[in-house]
């Protein structure tokens, strides 16, 4: 058993992944939550198949398929519904394997559950953070570490302390996010666009329900005024918008260029690389950037595990970035050329997107 002392700020989809890949590798981390109560975030959530992967690599295959339900198909309507493109998942991904749609508090519990109670506080916000792995917490105490991860997400207190002039940039973007029941058991995304970047996504979570996500372009990160729901009601979902009076309200944010490795300090998830949701790649890029850290601990010495974590994550993750940009593009051309676009070509660009992430991480 290693017996590195070792802090993982934050228990989101990073953080008790990295508890819990570290543990099958023998190496025990401690986990300093903020919230007292564990966190759901609300609604569901698109899992790519290289976070299906991921999950499965954490051993969590067979709860996976239990709470979760699979995304066979793709398709990219218009707002009225007309069929732009469509394809079976397994062009994207074949060799990868499948997709999956799953509750948000359905794959916390699930994380949560694995990972264990052990070395866990909750109601614990780390302050403060020095690249030598000193850490200050909100009840004033102050612990010294061998290695500090920030997996506490966007707003990550840990990558302010070491790198403070990197802050997320807004991306001109807001959306709403809710649960909705369906009738409808086909197992398939679908993506509707209209103008004004307009998008209205719903993918199946299994039990007669289904994941709504509705995007338009903003200049302002606040909500607008008024009924949201009003900004769709020219697009085909109006059995869907009933359910949404209480959506969850997001603008949108990323980090970009931010270093992620100070001495002992290490970034990972979204405190390290957020994203647009553009290619549901967050959740994934969280569970990989967990796997190959904890790999690299495991290996030892820190702090060169942590640089050869920022050399093997580097490249994915900037081309997962990449992708989100391009696809932000393509949503905002003109509606006529978007069409076509999408009818001569969607299958091609959709596989292009996909294809720096089929190998293992
Ligand atoms: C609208 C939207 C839709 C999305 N859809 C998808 C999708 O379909 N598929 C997908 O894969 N990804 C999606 N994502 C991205 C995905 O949600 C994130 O990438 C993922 O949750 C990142 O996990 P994380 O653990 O890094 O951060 P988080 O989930 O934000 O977790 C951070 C944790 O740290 C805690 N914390 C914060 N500050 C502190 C502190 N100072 N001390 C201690 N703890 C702290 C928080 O309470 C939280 O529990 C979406 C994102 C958005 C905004």
């Amino acid at each position: 058993m290693t017996t590195l002392r070792i802090l993982i700020a934050g228990g989101g989809l990073a953080g008790l992944a990295t508890k819990l890949a570290l543990a099958s590798r023998g190496v025990d981390a401690d986990l300093a939550e903020r919230d007292t109560t564990p966190r759901d975030g609300g609604t569901g959530l698109y899992l790519p198949a290289n976070a299906v992967r991921a999950l499965r690599d954490l051993g969590l295959g067979d709860e996976l398929d239990r709470r979760s339900a699979p995304v066979r198909r793709q398709e990219i309507r218009d707002r009225t519904g007309a069929l732009l493109t469509g394809f079976d998942l397994s062009e994207i991904w074949s060799e990868v394997g499948e997709s999956r749609a799953i509750r948000r508090s359905d794959l916390h519990a699930l994380l949560g559950a694995a990972a264990g109670s052990s070395g866990v506080r909750l109601g614990a916000a780390v302050t403060e953070a020095r690249a030598d792995g000193t850490v200050e917490f909100s009840d004033g105490s102050e612990d010294r570490y061998d290695v500090v991860i920030g997996a506490d997400g966007i707003d990550s207190a840990v990558r302010r302390a070491i790198f403070p002039r990197t802050g997320r940039k807004f991306l001109d973007q807001i959306c709403w996010r809710f649960l909705a029941p369906t009738g409808d058991a086909s197992e398939t995304w679908v993506a509707r666009l209209g103008n004004r970047g307009r998008t209205f996504l719903t993918v199946p979570v299994g039990d007669g329900q289904v994941y709504c996500f509705a995007a338009i372009n903003s200049a302002s990160p606040a909500a607008p005024a008024g009924d949201w729901r009003e900004l769709f009601a020219d697009f085909n979902v109006a059995d869907l918008l009933e359910h949404a009076a209480d959506a969850y309200f997001a603008p949108l944010h990323e980090i970009e260029g931010a270093d992620w490795v100070s001495g002992r300090v290490v970034l990972i998830g979204d405190a390290a690389h957020a994203c647009s949701p553009s290619m549901a790649q967050g959740g994934a890029m969280a569970l990989e950037d967990a796997l190959v850290l904890a790999d690299e601990l495991a290996d030892g010495p820190v702090p060169e595990a942590l640089d050869r974590y920022r050399a093997r994550r580097s490249e994915r993750v900037a081309f997962v970035l990449e992708q989100n940009h391009r696809r932000d593009k393509a949503r905002n051309l003109p509606g006529f050329v978007r069409k076509a676009v999408f009818r001569k070509a969607g299958v091609k660009i959709i596989k292009g997107n996909h294809a720096g992430l089929l190998t293992r991480p």
